[in-house]
């Protein structure tokens, strides 16, 4: 029976790139590539020689049927994708599912991802956390509000020049004080893993400490208030009646840990309530 090979390459150090994944590729009938110019030259850096079909977001459909019928018809496919893990914010999805329907063994061989190697040095916690990928600027600030009271670490990719767009939506949503951790050139020359507070961060993209260029991943520590809403209510309402609402949305963003902007609406509420 043949199978369908879910292929790590590395995320920039050439180095890491595991034995299986170098003899799965020389062994396979086919190579699907993202971007084959791109593995082309991945291949000849290891001297494999491989029949290459080009694989992306825009002709997904079509390859993964003629991928399930090159494997039906006994033909064994390696999946890689231009750096790291397919399918990890990258095409491949369509063909698992299709080879998964029609019966194929999908064999993954695991290897480098970006978001991994960055949470295992963030400092951050690991015993949970949400990988969220690259999070569409239109629906931005409503899908981080939907993390406000994630425990675990938020892991986010994002391009070089959004990355100072990101953090300011970030620092809005959560506040300047949560810590987060801008892992950078990952495996790389210039490999750069930095943690401190969302105002910090957003002063050392805008300072040049963290250049604004190369790859990124963002990690957000995750929620530690054990306040719930109505505890927070609570606190603003005894507040509300000493300070007006900046002081008391201030204090009250100390002692809970909540974000400054959902306690400021509440407290709008709250104060003007009959
Ligand atoms: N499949 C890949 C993986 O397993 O990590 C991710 C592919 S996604 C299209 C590319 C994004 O991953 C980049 O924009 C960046 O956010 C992140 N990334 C990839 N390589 C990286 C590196 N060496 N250092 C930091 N981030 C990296």
């Amino acid at each position: 029976m043949s199978k369908l090979y879910i292929v790590a390459t590395p995320i920039g150090n050439l180095k890491d790139i595991t034995e299986r994944a170098i003899e799965t590729l020389q062994s396979v009938d086919w190579v699907a590539a993202e971007d084959t110019r791109h593995s082309r030259k991945l291949l000849e850096h290891y001297h494999i020689k491989a029949r290459m079909l080009a694989y992306h977001d825009h002709n997904e459909r079509e390859v993964s049927e003629q991928l399930v019928a090159k494997l039906l018809s006994g033909e064994s496919v390696a999946l890689v994708s231009d750096a790291g893990t397919p399918l990890i914010s990258d095409p491949g999805y369509r063909i698992v599912r299709l080879a998964q329907e029609s019966g194929i063994n999908v064999i993954p061989i695991p290897g480098a991802s970006a978001m991994l190697a960055a949470l295992s040095a963030s400092g951050l916690a690991t015993d949970r956390f949400v990988f969220v990928g690259f999070i569409k600027k239109k629906a931005r600030k409503k899908q981080l509000q939907l993390l406000v009271k994630e425990s675990g670490t938020v892991i986010m990719y994002e391009a070089p020049h959004r990355v100072i767009d990101l953090m300011n939506d970030l620092l809005e949503v959560f506040g300047p004080d949560r810590r987060v951790v801008i892992a950078r050139e990952l495996t790389k020359r210039f490999e750069q893993i930095l943690a401190s507070s969302l105002h910090e961060q957003l002063v050392n993209l805008e300072n040049g400490t963290i250049p604004v260029k190369g790859e990124f991943v963002v990690l957000l520590e995750g929620s530690t208030t054990s306040f719930d809403e109505n505890q927070a209510d609570e606190i603003l309402q005894l507040l509300l009646t000493e300070l007006a609402v900046s002081k008391a949305v201030g204090l009250a963003a100390k002692l809970t840990g909540l974000p400054r902007n959902e306690l400021y609406q509440r407290a709008l509420v709250i104060r003007d309530a009959p």
